[in-house]
């Protein structure tokens, strides 16, 4: 079965006498035991939950693992993973990160004893030179964001499995439908689930897959254990949001992709960044790895004041963090998603200040070109007017 056909076919409701169509929301914390020391399949929702089980199993198969783990946000999933370290051990990690993926590897690990180090993952020899013994978890994603610079995930899973360490891809930006790490040599696929997989932007919720059986016991461990499993309502968002990945994603990648043009035609805009514009060997890499550009695209005007005030001016694109949903976003990722990087390693990435990320919807893309149009000619005026206030 093809990708769009598997997202709407599986057991909504296993072992469930009235066979419903649609996965119930087991609003429940605890579940009846028939005597005192016989167990069901479920007895607490911390440890397990039918309306989590359907989506964590749902989004295993999608991504072609074995075991699926929900959690209440995608940090959750990443702090997760890297509970499987212990004090002393290392992560490497690409040095384009999510803001708060850096945040939780540079001001929170560090205390409980594992340090992480960062190397630009573009250059595979930096890479190879910078895995050390102590190395257990080789972090990345791809593309990155809000640069959407591309990481070969075959080579970095080569390179992590040399020398003993797990490979980690956070999926965010491509979702399965585009991309699925695990088969091309990954071990662990995490997601923020509240960006495509649910696409609504009215879910938080984070997942981790696995192939591995053991690494999928120690993971279950942590998530019963640690107790920040994705609720059964927000379970149930997560699936309903899932069915229409396949199409959402259609529309939003083939408008993106003619923004994207428009912009790179733009004469205020220097440069685009967008998976399929990517130079030829990133395109190369990109392109054996993913089936598609996705829908995240930045852009960069040369001119911080010009970009504030595009970003102003969009009526159609929602100032706000965060991308993926169903409603186009606009944000300047140095203020706003990418502000919780520590000063102390802004120099390892630095976002330029004039940066602009947008999140392309389903609304119609003519809609969106003349609302882009109108917000590049308004803050072009408004900005040659302020210049001129301020040579006065
Ligand atoms: C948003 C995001 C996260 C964090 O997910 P939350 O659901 O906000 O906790 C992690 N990685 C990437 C790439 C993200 O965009």
């Amino acid at each position: 079965m093809k990708f769009a056909t598997r997202l709407l076919t599986f057991n909504p409701a296993p072992g469930d006498r009235h066979t419903p169509a649609n996965t119930p929301i087991y609003q429940t914390a605890t579940f009846r035991q028939s005597d005192a020391t016989e167990f069901g399949e479920y007895d607490y929702s911390r440890s397990g939950n039918p309306t989590r089980a359907v989506v964590e199993k749902h989004i295993a198969a999608l991504e072609g693992g074995t075991r699926g783990f929900c959690f209440s946000t995608g940090l959750a999933a990443i702090t997760a993973v890297t509970r499987l370290l212990v004090p002393g051990d290392e992560i490497l990690a690409c040095n384009d990160l999510y803001g708060g993926s850096y945040r939780l590897f540079s001001r929170i690990l560090p205390k409980r004893g594992i340090q992480v180090r960062y190397v630009d993952f573009s250059d595979l020899d930096a890479v190879v030179a910078s895995i050390s013994d102590n190395t257990k978890l080789v972090y990345l994603e791809t593309p990155t964001n809000p640069l959407l610079q591309i990481i070969d995930i075959r080579a970095a899973a080569e390179i992590a499995h040399h020398r003993g360490a797990l490979l980690c891809v956070d999926n965010s930006t491509m979702s399965p439908y585009l991309q699925r790490p695990l088969e091309l040599g990954a071990d662990i696929v995490v997601h923020s689930a509240t960006k495509f997989l649910c696409g609504h932007s009215d879910v938080m919720a984070g997942a981790a897959v696995v192939s591995d059986e053991e690494l999928g016991q120690e993971l279950y461990l942590i998530q019963n254990g640690e107790g920040a499993g994705l609720a059964p309502f927000d379970s149930y968002l997560l699936l309903r949001g899932m069915k229409t990945l396949a199409l959402r994603l259609d529309r939003q990648q083939s408008s993106a992709r003619t923004i994207a043009e428009l912009l790179d035609a733009h004469p205020a805009v220097e440069r685009v960044y967008f998976p399929g514009f990517a130079d030829e060997e990133q395109l190369r890499i990109h392109r054996s790895q993913a089936s598609g550009d996705g829908a995240v695209i930045s852009f960069v005007t040369g001119d911080p004041e010009l970009s504030r005030a595009v970003v102003e001016a969009t009526k159609l694109f929602a100032i706000t963090v965060s991308f993926g949903s169903v409603n186009s976003t606009i944000s300047l990722p140095n203020y706003m998603s990418h502000a919780s990087i520590p000063a102390s390693l802004r120099q390892l990435k630095s976002i330029p200040a004039d940066l602009v990320r947008i999140s392309v919807g389903a609304e119609d893309v003519g809609d969106l070109v003349d609302d882009l149009g109108q917000a590049f000619e308004f803050a072009s005026r408004l900005n040659v007017s302020a210049k001129a206030l301020a040579a006065d």
